[in-house]
């Protein structure tokens, strides 16, 4: 099946619109069966010198096409996607074993990001306002940065890279993209994309390769301006240093411990099926997944009993296969972190309900899977109620008010997402002004961002920046101020002023 959609066996990367083959190559596997589906180059740090050489070139002349034009080129990307949505969905589940319904939904969002950046070309608003002094013009407007690097995770190969790439191109940029290993396929065909989209050559280059020498070739590039990373806390924080080194603008966007609030006034089957969507999806495997309830006291065992019933339902399998809820762990040192935080949750006392274990039987031989866990009793402060797991296993930490709730929430060291569960108003305007989150979702789950609104956390999720959202373009220009002065004369800024 990935022969007759890839049309590939091994893949190439794409520099200066030529596809350029490289010798070493690794297999990119399916988490679902562990079969390969295609080679992916394991390029040399070098690579990256003839990406940003193309880069630099082309991006000159783009920076002078009008930003309308170059908007053009994104609604026909825009355009092909839909078209090819569910030949990508499919083999978006294939290297990432997300189930098919969110990679449908995942392709939607490159889509929707295509348009709504395309809409951009004709506003990319700047300011203008008025001068202190008499017949002078004063107004602020967005500069292309130059060439970017863009560094990319598996957990949505596509979104995240047109959340990034796109506001990059409207804006006037050249990009150099390295996507993960683990999930290349769609970096490859985003390239075809834009290369039948007309988009210049060398204004996407994409190189394939590890993050020890592709990422970290481009983090210490000269010639590009800024980094713009989505990954671990771990990785981000070293790229964040070497960036500060050599005073190169960084966006990071890390990982999370989010939480769902469900307090005894809430609607408990919304609330079940919020957290299940939240905590489940795409295995746990979202930086925005659920992997705390904080229960009000009051409800908690009646939440815990519909939660377990409604878990037991969860088919677990190759998401490829439309009746299936939770796919795959992505690989082994990703299902052995989840096994290590689960024998740390039952040293520290938490109660394990459900789940806990790996499945390798029948169906599951060869993939990587993880039965959906639940522990309860947690209490805020063990391991697996502050670190991310980044696996199906959910942690139930009982409150006695709203006000612990909110400060449950906040005692983590990651602010990405958050969401509450009340029919109480008051509680929700509280909520959304006290949780110390970049997102906030009332009576819904954790997930389920909207492109055209910022994307991003506080505290030690990220580093002040958004992707997506008119936001994304702050990352990828530069303000600059304009002072026209038409009085004929040298006019003083702060003195001359009558
Ligand atoms: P990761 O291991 O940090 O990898 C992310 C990317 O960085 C990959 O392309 C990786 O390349 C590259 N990389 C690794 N080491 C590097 C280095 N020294 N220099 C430059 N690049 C380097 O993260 P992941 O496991 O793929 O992704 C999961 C994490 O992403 C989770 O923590 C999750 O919460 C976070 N995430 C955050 C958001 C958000 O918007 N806040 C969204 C999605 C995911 P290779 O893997 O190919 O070597």
């Amino acid at each position: 099946m990935a022969e007759t959609l890839l049309k590939a066996d091994k893949l190439k990367n794409f520099i200066n619109g030529e596809w350029v083959e490289v010798k070493e190559t690794t297999a990119v596997v399916n988490p679902a069966n562990g079969k390969t589906i295609v080679e992916v180059p394991l390029s040399e740090g070098a690579a990256v010198n003839s990406a940003v050489e193309s880069a630099k070139k082309a991006q000159k002349e783009w920076a002078q096409v009008p930003a309308p034009q170059r908007a053009e080129v994104l609604y026909r990307v825009g355009q092909i996607m839909k078209e090819r949505k569910e030949r990508l969905s499919q083999l978006l589940t294939m290297e990432n074993g997300k189930v098919i319904e969110e990679a449908r939904g995942e392709v939607q969002e490159g889509i929707d990001m295509a348009f709504y950046m395309a809409g951009e070309g004709r506003r990319l608003f700047g300011q203008t306002t008025p001068a202190e002094l008499k017949d002078k013009f004063a107004m602020s407007q967005r500069c292309p940065v130059g060439v970017v690097g863009i560094i990319t995770p598996w957990n949505f190969p596509i979104a995240i890279a047109t959340w990034k790439s796109f506001p990059a191109i409207v804006a006037g940029n050249a990009v150099v993209w390295k996507p993960a290993t683990e999930t290349p396929i769609m970096a490859y065909e985003l390239a075809k994309i834009f290369e039948e989209a007309g988009l210049p050559k060398g204004i996407i280059n994409v190189v394939f390769g590890k993050g020890s020498t592709v990422g970290d070739a481009m983090v210490n590039h000269k010639d590009i301006r800024v980094i713009s990373f989505t990954g671990s806390n771990d990785t981000g924080r070293s790229i964040a240093s070497k960036c500060g080194e050599q005073l190169k603008k960084v966006s990071l966007e890390m990982g999370g411990k989010n939480a769902v609030i469900v307090m005894d006034d809430a609607d408990l089957s919304l609330a079940v099926e919020g957290i299940l969507w939240s905590a489940f999806g795409t295995s746990g495997q979202r930086c925005t997944a659920c992997s705390r309830v904080i229960v009000h006291e009051d409800v908690k065992e009646t939440l815990q009993e519909r939660l377990l019933a409604e878990m037991e339902k969860l088919t677990i399998g190759d998401g490829l296969d439309e009746s299936i809820k939770v796919g795959p762990i992505i690989n082994e040192s990703g299902l052995e972190k989840i096994k290590k935080y689960i024998e740390i949750g039952k040293e520290e006392g938490a109660k394990l309900l459900a789940g806990g274990y790996e499945l390798t039987e029948d169906n599951h031989a060869g993939g990587n899977y993880f039965a959906p866990t639940l522990f309860t009793d947690a209490t805020p402060e063990m391991r697996i109620a502050q670190e991310e797991i980044f696996g199906p296993v959910v942690s139930l930490i009982p409150v006695k008010s709203f006000e612990e709730a909110i400060e449950v929430n906040n005692g983590v060291s990651y602010g990405l997402s958050s969401s509450i569960f009340t029919s109480d108003v008051n509680k929700v305007f509280k909520a959304q002004r006290d949780l110390d989150t970049g997102i906030v979702y009332v009576n819904a789950g954790t997930t389920g961002a909207e492109i055209h609104l910022p994307f991003g956390g506080t505290k030690g999720t990220g580093n002040g920046h958004r992707d997506s959202g008119v936001q994304a373009l702050d990352v990828f220009t530069e303000w600059k101020a304009v002072y026209v002065d038409f009085s004929g004369k040298l006019q003083r800024a702060q003195i001359d002023v009558e």
